[in-house]
C-alpha cells in the first residue's frame, strides 16, 4: 500500500511540476479497489509528450531527439549532459567515444548497458557541442523528471557538471561534488566526472572508479 501511495505522490509531483498534456486527459472511470488511482508516466508517454519538440532553439539544428535508452525498470540510471554529434545522428545517448568509455565503466561494475537506463539533461544536441543554456535546460527538465518518475531507479549517477547541477540545483563545482552522496526525491545520487572529461584527463579515472565502487556498494553489487 505504501508503495502505491508513494507512486501516486511521485506522479502528482511530477505532474504539477511538468504541466504536461498527459494530465489534460479526461478522468478515468473509478478504479477497482485493488488498482492504484493514478499511474506513474511510462517512458512511452514521456516520449510522446516531447513529440517533435520545438520548445527551445536546440530543435533548429538537430537531426534526432535523443530520448534515452536501456532498461525501463533499471535499478541504476546514468544522466549525462547533452547529445553530441554521434548521438544526434543515431538518436541514442552515449554512442560516441565518451559513450564507449561509459559502456566500459558500466561493464567494470559487472553490468551491461541493457541493465541500466541512460539519458541526458537535454535531448537535442547544442550546436558545436557548446554547453546547454539555462532556457534549454529548463525546457527539457520536465522530461528528465518524467523519465526519473517512470524508471524510479534505486540509484542515479550524474555525469559531469550540468547533470549534477540540474538535478541537485547546486552550483558547487563538480570537482567538489563528486564522490559524495546526494539525494533527488529520496533517490541517492552519486555525482561523478563526465566520461568525455576522462578522455581528456585519464589520470582522473581512479576517482570515477572510486565513485562507482560506492554505487556498487549501495546496490549490493559484487566487486
Ligand atoms: N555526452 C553526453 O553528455 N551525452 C551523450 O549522450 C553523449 C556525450
Amino acid at each position: 500500500m505504501k508503495e502505491v501511495v508513494d507512486d501516486v505522490r511521485a506522479y502528482v509531483k511530477w505532474a504539477e511540476e511538468s504541466g504536461l498534456q498527459i494530465l489534460a486527459q479526461p478522468a478515468r472511470p473509478q478504479p477497482a479497489p485493488s488498482e492504484p488511482a493514478l499511474k506513474l508516466p511510462t517512458l512511452d508517454q514521456v516520449r510522446e509528450e516531447i513529440g517533435e519538440c520545438t520548445r527551445c532553439k536546440l530543435h533548429e539544428g538537430r537531426h534526432n531527439i535523443v530520448f534515452g535508452v536501456g532498461n525501463p525498470r533499471a535499478r541504476l540510471m546514468f544522466v549525462g549532459e547533452a547529445p553530441g554529434e554521434d548521438e544526434d545522428l543515431q538518436g541514442f545517448p552515449f554512442v560516441g567515444k565518451a559513450g564507449q568509455l561509459l559502456t566500459r565503466m558500466i561493464e567494470a561494475m559487472g553490468l551491461q548497458r541493457d541493465d541500466v537506463y541512460i539519458c541526458n539533461t537535454v535531448k537535442c544536441r547544442p550546436p558545436n557541442n557548446r554547453n546547454p543554456e539555462p532556457d534549454e535546460l529548463e525546457s527539457c527538465e520536465p522530461f528528465l523528471k518524467g523519465q526519473l518518475a517512470s524508471v524510479k531507479p534505486e540509484v542515479i549517477v550524474t555525469l559531469g557538471k550540468f547533470a549534477a547541477q540540474a538535478l541537485l540545483r547546486d552550483q558547487t563545482p563538480i570537482s567538489r561534488m563528486r564522490g559524495h552522496w546526494r539525494e533527488y526525491e529520496g533517490i541517492p545520487v552519486m555525482p561523478t566526472f563526465h566520461p568525455a572529461y576522462l578522455l581528456r584527463s585519464p589520470n582522473e579515472k581512479g576517482k570515477v572508479w572510486d565513485d562507482l565502487k560506492q554505487v556498487m556498494g549501495k546496490m549490493g553489487l559484487k566487486r
